[in-house]
């Protein structure tokens, strides 16, 4: 078992936490029940998805060309392309302009690509202050901890806890209602940026004719950070591009309608480079990132992750999720999509327990808004597993060895001790669990059954 699996396995213990579980079922419930009602702006809500499925996959196969398209338009419109190959090349990118700006506090928002680079970590190493736009995320930095949802990171705190933290923190009034913490946060988080001249956000797409970054959000803080900026940095993922403007007309709605069951995100903002007329960022780059992404693009069938959205809509009805919670996952990529992606984004031996922690359930397919049949992406890397025999050794044998036994009638009709004792000498009892009971054989095999009746 690799570290990352075991890391994996202890992490996972959080499922036996009876009240983590109540809390994490009750706010993907909220979730679930929130994208139910988003299906009521759709007529044909599958059409809608299938013209979602066929435009990301153009866009898939034509990736190249849209990418070079975006940064010439880009480059046009008066911003500045960078390309990354990794996270240190992006953090590298990021520091430098830092640097250039003599700045020692930036804002961010709530991307999970930030998270993928390691960003926070990055910028606590280099002295370097950070203000959190995102109301969910500024609870967590203020209690120090990491975020467990990518649309709604502090989803595993109860009202109480999140106002608890901001009473310790900011003697905000013990038992406020939702209402005051949120103007609190606002009030704060809009104080905050105005200090800073540079803010860091992830996109929701790239448009590649027009060179244009789109991000949608719920709060107004990304807008309101990047607007007060001197400086604008854009990172994204290869797979963020889309063809035109047109293609948001499909893309947006469906987004915030598996997002958040909204029709649309209440502020969805369209760049084109800085400001031309004093009001904005002064200069925008855009840095795209590469990160393993080139690498998952050779696996011909899974290549169609990278359709992803990101509304999480996968994550919010996955049973494993809605157990283990977030931090099992060790990447910012958790639930279905991470699943599939971060396995071959990175060694594929390090993350293989993540492709093989899934009940195949198909839930992920059936709701997701660009149709990628992620059950059977995670199949597929499971073969890939499989060949490559990077997976858990210790199944592998017991499952050879029940093939083994199966095929022998002699071996099914050995005696019950017989069968018992070669059980327990074979299944590893730490990896089955001390919580699982291993099943029992019945006294008697279907042929011995079959030679007693008399029929
Ligand atoms: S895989 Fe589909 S359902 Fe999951 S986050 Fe991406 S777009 Fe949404």
């Amino acid at each position: 078992m690799t570290d990352n699996a075991k890391l994996f396995n202890e992490a996972a213990e959080i499922a036996f936490d009876e009240e983590h579980w109540q809390k994490i079922n009750y706010s993907t419930g909220c979730i679930e029940s929130n994208f139910a009602r988003g299906k009521v702006n759709y007529r044909n809500m599958d059409l809608e998805k299938q013209r979602a499925y066929t435009l990301r996959n153009k866009s898939l196969m034509k990736l190249e060309k849209l990418l070079v398209d975006f940064e010439t338009h880009f480059n046009a419109n008066g911003g500045k392309v960078l390309w990354a190959r990794n996270a240190q090349d992006a953090l590298s990118l990021i520091f430098e302009i830092i640097a250039m700006e003599r700045v020692n506090k930036v804002s961010r928002s709530n991307s999970m690509v930030l998270d993928e680079i390691g960003l926070n970590e990055f910028l606590s190493r280099k002295n370097i202050g950070l203000v959190e736009t995102s109301s969910g995320r500024f609870v967590l930095q203020a209690a120090k901890q990491k975020p467990y949802h990518p649309l709604s990171p502090a989803l595993h705190l109860s009202k109480e806890e999140a106002n608890a933290v901001l009473t310790e923190n900011f003697k905000l009034k013990p038992n406020s209602s939702t209402k005051q913490m949120v103007n609190f946060m606002r009030f704060k988080v809009g104080n905050e940026v105005k200090e800073t001249q540079i803010c860091i956000t992830g996109a929701n797409f790239l448009l590649s004719k027009e060179g244009g970054v789109v991000l949608t959000e719920n709060e107004g803080n990304i807008l309101k950070a990047s607007s007060q900026a001197k400086v604008h940095i854009v990172v994204a993922g290869l797979g963020k591009v889309i063809p035109n403007l047109d293609d948001l007309s499909v893309m947006l709605p469906l987004l915030s309608s598996h997002a958040t069951g909204q029709s649309m995100s209440a502020y969805n903002s369209i760049t084109f480079g800085p400001s031309r007329n004093g009001e904005g960022p002064s200069y925008m780059f855009v840095i795209l990132l590469d990160n393993g992404r080139s690498q998952l693009l050779e696996h011909e069938r899974q290549r169609q992750v990278m359709s992803c959205i990101h509304c999480s809509a996968c994550v919010s009805v996955c049973p494993v999720y809605k157990n283990i919670g977030g931090y099992a996952y060790g990447s910012a990529h958790v639930g279905p999509m991470g699943a599939v992606m971060t396995p071959l984004m990175n060694e594929l031996a390090d993350f293989a327990h993540l492709s093989t922690a899934c009940a195949l359930c198909r839930r992920c397919t059936e709701v997701c808004p660009v149709k990628i049949p992620i059950d059977e992406l995670i199949i597929e890397n499971r073969n890939l597993i499989n060949t490559k025999k990077v997976g858990n050794s210790k199944c592998d044998t017991l499952l050879r060895l029940m093939i083994w036994h199966c095929k022998s009638r002699k071996r099914m009709d050995s005696p019950l001790f017989m069968k018992k004792l070669e059980m327990r000498r074979f299944v590893n009892l730490q990896t089955w669990g001390d919580r699982r009971v291993l099943p029992e054989f019945a006294p008697k095999s279907f042929s011995q059954i079959w030679k007693e009746t008399d029929l």
